[in-house]
């Protein structure tokens, strides 16, 4: 990361917290490695995600249902999945500083020095090597590669290195009420495998035909061996993922469908396109026929925030397999029962709440030749903004907050809205600009005259008299989903 950027990324991170967007969990406590909370602002931004994500998803598609499945689920289904055998991280503690690291990103770090140091044969070597290692799951050779390439701890700048060992990455709990007839049962760590048990609930009460989707936002758990960058790698996220069900052979089709209609919904938010791209897994998912990554470019370089994945009949299979029961669909077109395959779209609410606040947050310099001025704004798509519109009288006096209170009482109805008369307009001003707020109202001696008020524009900073009547109808318009959903 570059100065700037990580300046960049600094600032983003402290105004989140600052301004009642993202706090460090159990903070008086000094927190909890890489759990955060949302705050009074956060919160209604990552609902505003969520709604967009579920309209999109959910309300625009005649085939496409959304459920809410328990966190908790039977233990063999992460047999099936087969996340008990195989969700491994490779890890390798250091005996000094006793620190645990992921062994590949260890590797990977030295990769990149070796780049930045101009030794692109040496880094081309090492990555061959790594793929080679990972591929073939051979631990002994991920510790030799650590070995031979002088890799040190860097906190305690030694190569006093412990075996590589396999990490499994689900948190465990015991489930029952005496010890002895305890079950061990697991946090989910992907919302999906509740969307794969729940396909014959779905499909027979709901009536679905093939193609058709199942969506699903919930809290997913991972015990990251590291956790870093914020809210981008979390050891409790959120997930939003949709599984779709389609009929073998047409799979590929509907995968190269999702991308489109995916990067598009990104695109809307409103972000510079340039910062999104698609990264294609060369490396696929014994299930997977194709897979994609959506990356965007955050302060840190471009990283995944949804993956894509052409899943084959795997996922029901296994169910099919494990659980005796038949996970079969009848298609009356052509008369065939087949286990459907599945195109799944996986996003992380909480990198995509990054991605927002990244694109977002700019600290403008406003100066004038006579005078110093600036100010820290969030741009946010007013449809997702967390504050809709702040209502402010120009004094405390004289009934403008009256007048004020009678608006917001009209607004907060539908809308998230505030009110504010403490400190000069312009201070006022500011502080929605910092989290966001897409308009102000403003309520002066003039509107006890003629019944008109201002309205500021955030980026743009201009103001407009309009007649405070018309208030519920602008304010509707202006923030209205179809403002975002109308384009998809
Ligand atoms: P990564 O390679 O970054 O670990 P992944 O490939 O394991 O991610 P998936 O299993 O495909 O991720 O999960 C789908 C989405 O869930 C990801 O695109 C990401 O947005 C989100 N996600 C996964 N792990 C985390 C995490 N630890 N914290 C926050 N979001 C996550």
């Amino acid at each position: 990361m570059s100065k700037q950027t990580d300046d960049f990324f600094k600032n983003v991170i402290s105004h989140a917290k600052e301004y009642g967007f993202v706090f460090p969990s159990s903070e008086i406590y000094d927190g909890l490695s890489a759990v955060y909370d949302y705050g009074q602002l956060g919160s209604e931004l990552k609902n505003n995600l969520k709604t967009y994500w579920w309209k999109a998803m959910v309300q625009l598609h005649e085939n496409i249902v959304g459920i809410d499945a328990a966190i908790f689920m039977h233990p063999t289904t992460w047999k099936a999945s087969g996340h008990v055998d195989g969700f491994n991280d490779p890890m390798i503690d250091n005996k000094d500083s006793k620190k645990r690291y992921r062994a590949d990103q260890l590797i990977e770090d030295k990769i990149a020095r070796y780049e930045a140091d101009g030794k692109v044969e040496e880094a081309q070597q090492l990555q061959a090597d790594l793929d080679a290692a990972l591929n073939a799951d051979d631990l002994s050779k991920l510790k030799a590669l650590i070995e031979a390439h002088d890799i040190v701890c860097p906190i305690s700048g030694t190569k006093n290195w412990t075996d590589v060992r396999q990490f499994n990455l689900m948190f465990s709990t015991q489930m029952g009420a005496s010890a002895e007839d305890a079950e061990t049962v697991y946090l989910r760590p992907e919302t999906a495998q509740g969307i794969f048990v729940n396909f014959l609930n779905v499909q027979k009460s709901g009536r679905m035909k093939v193609p058709f989707g199942i969506a699903q936002i919930g809290k997913a758990f991972r015990n990251e061996v590291i956790a870093r960058q914020f809210i981008m790698r979390m050891r409790e996220f959120e997930q939003m993922e949709l599984q779709f069900f389609v009929r073998p052979g047409t799979e590929l089709d509907w995968y190269n469908q999702w991308k489109e209609t995916r990067l598009k919904w990104h695109l809307a938010v409103g972000g510079d396109p340039a910062k999104y791209r698609f990264h294609d897994h060369v490396k696929l998912a014994h299930y997977a026929n194709a897979a994609v990554d959506i990356e965007y470019d955050f302060p840190f370089g471009f990283k995944e925030v949804e993956g894509i994945h052409s899943r084959t009949d795997f996922d029901l299979s296994q169910h099919q397999k494990y659980s005796g029961k038949k996970i079969q669909y009848f298609d009356p077109e052509i008369n065939q029962n087949y286990v459907p395959y599945v195109i799944e779209t996986s996003i992380g609410l909480d990198r995509l709440f990054l991605t927002v606040l990244c694109n977002s947050f700019e600290e403008q310099d406003l100066s004038t030749a006579d005078k110093q001025d600036s100010r820290s704004v969030l741009r946010f798509h007013p449809t997702l903004a967390p504050v809709k519109a702040a209502i402010l009288p120009l004094t405390k006096k004289d009934g403008l907050p009256d007048k004020a209170r009678e608006i917001l009482n009209r607004l907060k109805i539908d809308h998230n809205v505030q009110y504010d008369e403490k400190d000069s307009i312009g201070k006022r001003y500011r502080r929605q600009d910092a989290i966001g707020t897409p308009f102000c109202i403003t309520v002066d001696y003039q509107s006890l005259e003629d019944d008109t008020v201002t309205l500021r524009h955030r980026d743009s900073m201009e103001q407009e008299r309009v007649a405070a009547a018309d208030l519920e109808k602008i304010v509707a318009d202006l923030v209205g989903w179809k403002n975002l959903l109308g384009g998809l």
